[in-house]
C-alpha cells in the first residue's frame, strides 16, 4: 500500500461524465483515481436501483462481499436493510441504494474474511462528486443517511447522527443541486444493529426511523 506521500488525492470530479445515465455513471467510475482506494479494491461499487426511484438511500463503503459482487449492500447488512424497509413500508422499486464512498478500504484479512477500514474524511470528500451525480442522475424526493459517514458526506464533519436521527431535515444549503431533495432523514447503519447486543431493540429503533420517511413518501 502506498505511504502517506505518494498518496494523490484529486477527487472524482474530472472523472465524472457530463451526460448523467446509469451506464455512462458506471463506466465512468471504473476509472476514477480521485483517490487511492481504488488500488486494493475489486471493483467500484456504484449505486443501483431505477433512475425514477422516490428515496436514495446513502450508505458507507463496500464491504467485503460488496467488493467481490460490485454491488452495494449484498451482505448481511443489505438483508437486513431490506428488512427493515419492508417492515416500514418502503417498496425496494422506491428505493436507490448506494454509498457515500464507492470503493472497498483494505485494511487486512481476518480467517478468510477482508476486513475493510471506515474511510477517513479525505475519501469521504474525494468520493463526494460521485454521490452528487447520483442524486442528480435519481432526483428522489427524499434520502435517507445510514450512519454518520453517510451524515459528513452531506453536512459536513461536525455532522453527528444523534442529533438529527429520525426526524426530516432540509437539504444542506452549502451543497448545490439542480434538483435537491425536499427531505433528509438520517438512521444508524443496518451493520450497527448487527453488531449491538441489544439487537431487537435496535433493530425496532431503525424500523420507526425508516417509517419516518416513508410517511413522507406517501
Ligand atoms: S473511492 Fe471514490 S474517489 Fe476514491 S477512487 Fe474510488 S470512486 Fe474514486
Amino acid at each position: 500500500m502506498a505511504g502517506r506521500s505518494d498518496v494523490e488525492r484529486p477527487g472524482a470530479a474530472s472523472w465524472v461524465p457530463d451526460r448523467l445515465s446509469p451506464d455512462s455513471l458506471r463506466t465512468a467510475m471504473q476509472d476514477c483515481r480521485g483517490c487511492e482506494l481504488y488500488r486494493d479494491a475489486t471493483q467500484v461499487v456504484p449505486g443501483e436501483g431505477s433512475t425514477d426511484a422516490a428515496v436514495m438511500v446513502v450508505g458507507e463503503q463496500p464491504g467485503d462481499k460488496e467488493d467481490q459482487a460490485g454491488e452495494p449492500f449484498v451482505g448481511p447488512a443489505g438483508r437486513l436493510l431490506d428488512k427493515g424497509l419492508a417492515e416500514a413500508g418502503i417498496a425496494t422499486e422506491q428505493v436507490f441504494i448506494t454509498n457515500a464512498v464507492k470503493h472497498f478500504r483494505f485494511a487486512g484479512t481476518r480467517g478468510k474474511q477482508r476486513i475493510h477500514k471506515s474511510p477517513d474524511r479525505v475519501h469521504v470528500v474525494a468520493c463526494q462528486p460521485w454521490l452528487l451525480a447520483e442524486l442528480e442522475l435519481v432526483r428522489p424526493t427524499g434520502v435517507i443517511l445510514l450512519g454518520g459517514t453517510a451524515g459528513k458526506a452531506l453536512y459536513g464533519s461536525g455532522f453527528r447522527v444523534g442529533e438529527s436521527r429520525g426526524r426530516l431535515q432540509p437539504w444542506p444549503e452549502t451543497l448545490e443541486l439542480a434538483h435537491a431533495p425536499d427531505w433528509v432523514l438520517t438512521t444508524t447503519h443496518p451493520s450497527a444493529v448487527l453488531r449491538s447486543r441489544q439487537r431487537d431493540q435496535d433493530f425496532e429503533a431503525f424500523v420507526a426511523d425508516l417509517t419516518v420517511a416513508a410517511g413522507a413518501l406517501r
